[in-house]
């Protein structure tokens, strides 16, 4: 394991510890006049820097890092729903977003035919002959 691969989790184990905490804080109730004692970040973990390789090929440098040891620019695409439940939300999400997109695409086209056959009138009217009715032959 990496020098840093080693950090990240030591700061994953520091936040875990964190997190453990607060819940036994939260589950007391909160009480104000018992929280709990404060655990500073070790020292060689506070300035990690993200170092994911940039587009321009040097390391990040950023330093508000999350868990995943990664800024926000570096922490990965998400994954997707996991859950059934989340699939469907996504799907549903999808389909109205193509029901919006054809109702799009139906009024636009719409527009246009309108738009063509008033061009053609246009067009139309102007190569009528000029012809004066009432002009003897
Ligand atoms: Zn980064």
């Amino acid at each position: 394991m990496s020098d840093r691969a080693e950090k990240v989790k030591r700061l994953q184990e520091y936040y875990q510890r964190s997190d453990e905490r607060f819940k036994r804080w939260q589950d007391a109730g909160f009480r104000h006049n018992a929280t709990p004692p404060h655990e500073p970040i070790p020292d060689d973990l506070i300035d990690l820097r993200c170092e994911a390789k940039t587009r321009a090929g040097t390391p990040c440098k950023r330093k508000d890092i999350y868990r995943n040891g990664r800024c926000k620019y570096h922490g990965g695409a998400s994954s997707g729903a996991k859950t059934a439940e989340g699939k469907a939300r996504q799907l549903e999400g999808y389909r109205h977003w193509q029901e919006e997109q054809r109702k799009r695409t139906d009024e636009t086209a719409q527009e246009t035919a309108q738009n063509e056959s008033r061009k053609l009138r246009k067009v139309a009217l102007l190569h009528e002959p000029l012809t004066n009715p009432n002009q003897e032959p």
